[in-house]
C-alpha cells in the first residue's frame, strides 16, 4: 500500500494515473464498517482508490471533541491494507494549512441550519478541507456517507456551484443490528451507553410527533441538540454521556 504524506507526492501520483478512474474517500480516521462500505464501493467502481486520513482541526468548533477523537493511524492503516486499498493520503496540518486558516469556503444557506447552527464554523472547515483535497487529487468520484447527510449535501452543492469535475456518490448509513448508526464517536460510550444509544434510531423511526420523540429521547437520557424535519427527512443530534450522536431518516 502506497502511503503519501506531502502535497507534491499526491499531485505527482494523481497525474501519473490520470488515464484511469480514481475514487476518493475522505475520512477523519477511527475507521469502522461505515467507512469500509464507502471504500469497498470505491474499490468496486474505480481502477484506483485513495483514502485520506486527516483529523481536520478546522472543522472542530469544540476543541475537547478534537482531543478526544478516537483515532489510531496504525489500526486504520491495517484496516486499509486488509481491504487492499492502493493509496492512503496521510498529511499533517502544516501540509494542508501551510498558511494557517487564512481562507475558507462559506456556504450561506443549508450550512446555517441543523448541525451548522449548533456547530458554528464546522461546515466551513469541512468544505475547505474537501475542496483542498479535491484540488490536489482531481478524482472522478468522491464517496460520502448519508449518516452525515447535511455534510454530503453541502459537498454536492459546492461541487455543483464551483464547477468541480467530480461526481459525488451518496452511500447508505451502515448500522449495528440494534439500529445504532456506526460512528467513530460510539467508541467513547460506556457499554451501557452504547446499548442505550440504539434508542435514538428506534425513537426517530416511530410514527409519532416530533414533540413525543423529543420527550421519549429525554426519558431515555439523551440531551436533544435538535430534532427537525427538512425536505422529508428527519435530522437529529443528541448528547449521551457527553458524546454527540447524529442520525437522519427519510419520513
Ligand atoms: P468521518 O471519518 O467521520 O469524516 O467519515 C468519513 C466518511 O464516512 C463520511 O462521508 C461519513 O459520512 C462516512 N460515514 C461515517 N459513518 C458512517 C456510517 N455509519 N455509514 C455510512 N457512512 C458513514
Amino acid at each position: 500500500m502506497r502511503i503519501l504524506e506531502t502535497r507534491e507526492e499526491l499531485k505527482e501520483y494523481c497525474s501519473s494515473i490520470s488515464d484511469i478512474s480514481l475514487g476518493f474517500v475522505p475520512s477523519l480516521g477511527g475507521l469502522h464498517a461505515g467507512h469500509v462500505s464507502l471504500i469497498e464501493r470505491s474499490l468496486k467502481e474505480n481502477e484506483a482508490t485513495i483514502v485520506s486520513l486527516f483529523l481536520n482541526p478546522t472543522q472542530f468548533n469544540d476543541k475537547s471533541d478534537l482531543e478526544k477523537y478516537p483515532k489510531n493511524d496504525t489500526e486504520d492503516l491495517q484496516v486499509l491494507k486488509d481491504l487492499s486499498v492502493d493509496t492512503v493520503f496521510l498529511p499533517t496540518s502544516q501540509t494542508m494549512y501551510p498558511h494557517g486558516e487564512v481562507l475558507s469556503i462559506i456556504e450561506n444557506s443549508f450550512s446555517k441550519i441543523l448541525c451548522g447552527a449548533k456547530r458554528p464554523g464546522h461546515f466551513e472547515g469541512v468544505l475547505t478541507i474537501v475542496l483542498k483535497l479535491l484540488n490536489l487529487m482531481k478524482p472522478d468520484k468522491i464517496y460520502m456517507g448519508e449518516k452525515d447527510y447535511q455534510q454530503a449535501s453541502l459537498i454536492k452543492a459546492m461541487i455543483d456551484d464551483l464547477f468541480i469535475d467530480t461526481e459525488i456518490v451518496f452511500c447508505p448509513t451502515v448500522r449495528e443490528s440494534s439500529g445504532l448508526a456506526l460512528s467513530s464517536r460510539n467508541k467513547r460510550l460506556s457499554p451501557e451507553g452504547r446499548a442505550r444509544a440504539s434508542k435514538l434510531y428506534e425513537i426517530i423511526t416511530q410514527e409519532i410527533s416530533l414533540e413525543s420523540m423529543d420527550s421519549e429521547l429525554s426519558k431515555e437520557g439523551f440531551e436533544v441538540d435538535y430534532l427537525e424535519m427538512w425536505n422529508k427527512r428527519l435530522f437529529v443530534a443528541a448528547y449521551l454521556e457527553g458524546v454527540r450522536l447524529i442520525d437522519n431518516v427519510m419520513k
